[in-house]
């Protein structure tokens, strides 16, 4: 989904052929009796849908374009579906409508000039925002990016990896909204399996009767009542073993810009749960899974 700002240039002459082409056949604004997911798209942003979406073979992949003071979004339907095919979901294509929108909403079409790096990351970043408010999950947001992007980055596009954490930031600033707002059950945010991904080593360190550690907090999952963890005073979180005399780091807390949730508790894993003002642990699917309190 190369985005194809370059085009604009030739924006006239192409919509002029589609023009012709729709006049003469059916005009058509998206795929027929299908989702109208332009609509969709806008409503999860709190726009009006002030956009024209055409398909065309004229385009080779996906464009956002003026022509005469309107915005267009063009697609092509083959490149489409076949993105959808190779991704094997339909939230793949839908990546790519709301990617070019946001070539649109971010104003990316009112300059001159072609595509850039920047532009895009911001185009991705929104793609991912509005999948995530659609129902998507961070693997389904991600699917269309995962296949038809670069490995490595040009001057005009980044590199796949700096896409796809673009969706994954606008998913995830969606999903804490949404966690914030209403807390029921949410899609997976289990991101795309990529290859090659390096899965950082839980540290463990023996703890001795001696260690200088104090205690700030007590950790307790619903789902493991009985095993302790505790907050020290680094911020680390530990699991104590009471036989082995063993303290475990499992995690750290690090401080977020969120005023909900001030603390989120990183594990070795970099899996992330979000920590509330009064106490309460949340999954990033917003559920509750455990309570921090004094370490009594
Ligand atoms: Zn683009």
């Amino acid at each position: 989904m190369t985005h194809l700002r370059f085009f604009r240039r030739f924006a006239g002459l192409v919509l002029a052929g589609w023009f012709c082409i729709a006049n003469s056949s059916q005009a058509q604004s998206s795929s027929s009796g299908q989702r109208d997911i332009l609509r969709e798209i806008t409503e999860v942003v709190g726009l009006k849908p002030r956009f024209q979406l055409r398909a065309t073979s004229q385009v080779q992949n996906a464009a956002a374009v003026v022509y005469d003071g309107q915005r267009f979004l063009l697609y092509n339907p083959q490149f489409v579906a076949a993105v959808n095919r190779a991704g094997h979901t339909d939230w793949a294509g839908i990546s790519i409508l709301a990617h070019e929108m946001g070539h649109h909403l971010n104003g990316h079409t009112l300059r001159p000039g072609g595509s850039n790096p920047a532009d895009e990351l911001e185009a991705d970043e929104f793609s991912g925002f509005v999948l995530r408010k659609m129902g998507a999950s961070m693997a389904q947001a991600q699917a269309g990016m995962a296949v038809v992007s670069d490995d490595e980055a040009s001057p005009t596009h980044p590199g796949r990896r700096t896409r796809l954490t673009a969706i994954s930031d606008g998913w995830l600033r969606a999903n804490q909204q949404i966690i914030a707002s209403n807390r029921v059950s949410a899609p997976s945010a289990t991101p795309a399996v990529l290859a090659n991904r390096a899965t950082a080593p839980v540290r463990t360190v023996a703890a001795t009767t001696s260690s200088p550690v104090s205690v700030l907090g007590k950790i307790t999952f619903r789902d493991n009542p009985g095993e302790d963890y505790y907050v020290t005073n680094a911020l680390s979180v530990v699991r104590l073993d009471h036989d082995d005399r063993t303290a475990e780091v499992v995690g750290r807390l690090t401080r977020s810009e969120s005023p909900t949730y001030p603390y989120v508790l990183v594990d070795g894993r970099q899996r992330r749960l979000y920590v509330s003002r009064s106490g309460s642990i949340f999954d990033t699917s917003g559920r509750q899974v455990a309570l921090l309190s004094d370490p009594s």
